[in-house]
């Protein structure tokens, strides 16, 4: 584990301070970054194209920009600190009094020494983000200031990287993480790398079961345009993680996705359990990251995700103090062995059907019935080798896969199996 932290504190280091946001050329670079981790593939959507409600916006860059005094003195610097300029902010060169610049400014309501994260991207707009000495010096100061927003608002395309491993099932569990954010460590430069480093480890499996689907998205329109270039196929899935805040000091959590009784919720508890350690439990809410896309009423796909300072609930949240004093390398691969454990214990799960789902099998023809019929009542606990088959054969269609069945009996999920195998002998199940 100490290698891997170290790998990605390296490219923790590296990304930090690149600016990206839903579009750009900071997306693209960060993406060909991580094209040195795994082998990702890079697409290009135009601006202007409509995907669902949705329009894929201008493409912004942003070279450079300053709120400076009349003789060169740089109050604020985007060089410094790409958070003090509003994300999406338009081209400004200008001259500004006091009066002019105040509505322009935003400040942390809580922290003074933050810099606070903002975006403007559907209102064409400008802004800064300061530190609360920052705005006192600025108020201060008598004279008009200089502003200069160096930016490119204009067509281009929206970026997202994309790999799909296969497994021996073309059943596909989506693998998500959100590309658009600035200097900030936990959201989601966090996410991003666990993503990564995890889909390297995915690709060196030997004998994957399931195929992976892995995307890098800029959040919301990343997501939208993601599910409406690749419909059909997000349409088959079923099991989602949306990988983001996995880097802080604090305690574990997750979220639940939208069926609290799908298999996922079971397997991460399990996860979460075996580390000993309390955790934090989120139930589902409409309100989250990509989660919101991909459980939408189109695509209803089960997406949960293992957190550590989940967003909105640390102090630090879209502030530069989101830093990498509060995000360490060592963090992140710590959460990276419980989403590990997870995929493995995805990997394990097994599926039966009944190849006779018309009517009851009839359990004598295949030895399976005892000789002497009439005395058979259920168990008290109804757990007889006849009540396991029974309900085997009432509950295997392919989709349950059979610890769930085994929770739901009250039963060993080993001796679940070993009926499950009688049964595949004399031919009434299949492994799925
Ligand atoms: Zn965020």
């Amino acid at each position: 584990m100490f290698d891997t932290a170290k790998e990605i504190d390296g490219f923790l280091r590296q990304l930090f301070s690149i600016c990206r946001s839903i579009t750009g050329n900071g997306n693209r670079e960060t993406l060909r970054v991580l094209q040195e981790i795994i082998p990702l593939t890079l697409h290009e959507v135009s601006s202007g194209t409509r995907v669902y409600d949705w329009v894929v916006p201008d493409e912004w860059n942003i070279r450079d920009a300053s709120i400076s005094t009349m003789d060169n003195r740089r109050i604020v610097d985007f060089k410094e600190n790409n958070l003090h300029l509003v994300s999406y902010s338009e081209p400004v060169k200008g001259t500004y009094t006091w009066n002019e610049l105040q509505s322009h400014l935003h400040l942390h309501p809580e922290i003074p020494e933050a810099v606070p994260y903002r975006t403007s991207y559907y209102k064409r707009d400008w802004g800064f983000c300061v530190t609360a000495a920052q705005y006192r010096e600025l108020e201060q100061q008598k004279v008009p200031f200089k502003v200069v927003i160096d930016s490119s608002l204009e067509p281009g395309s929206l970026t997202y990287g994309e790999m799909l491993i296969s497994g021996q099932s073309r059943r596909e569990i989506l693998i998500s993480c959100y590309i658009c954010h600035p200097a900030m460590a936990n959201d989601s430069l966090s996410g991003v790398l666990l993503t990564a480093f995890l889909a390297r480890e995915l690709l060196a499996k030997r004998d994957r079961y399931y195929s992976y689907r892995i995307v890098f998205v800029p959040e919301t329109i990343g997501a939208v345009t993601y599910c409406a270039l690749n419909e059909s196929a997000m349409k088959r899935i079923d099991t989602a993680l949306v990988i983001t805040t996995v880097g802080g000091p604090g305690k574990f959590g997750y979220k639940k996705s939208f069926d609290a009784s799908h298999v996922i919720n079971r397997l991460i508890e399990e996860v979460l359990n075996e580390t000993g350690e309390e955790y934090l439990i989120y139930p589902f809410d409409i309100h989250g990251s990509d989660e919101r896309q991909y459980s939408s009423q189109g695509f209803r796909i089960n997406t949960a995700t293992i957190c550590r300072d989940r967003y909105y609930e640390y102090p630090q949240y879209h502030t530069s103090l989101d830093n990498l004093d509060f995000v360490t390398a060592r963090q992140i691969s710590e959460t990276l062995v419980l989403y590990r454990r997870l995929i493995e214990k995805f990997e394990a799960l097994r599926y039966y059907r009944n190849t006779l789902p018309d009517c009851e099998v009839m359990l004598s023809r295949h030895g399976l019935y005892p000789e002497t019929g009439g005395a058979q009542q259920p168990e008290l606990n109804g757990r007889s080798e006849l009540d396991i088959i029974l309900w085997l054969l009432f509950l295997c269609d392919g989709s349950l896969d059979i610890d769930s069945i085994a929770c739901r009996l009250n039963v060993l999920s080993s001796e679940l199996l070993a009926v499950a195998g009688k049964l595949v002998s004399k031919g009434v199940l299949e492994i799925v």
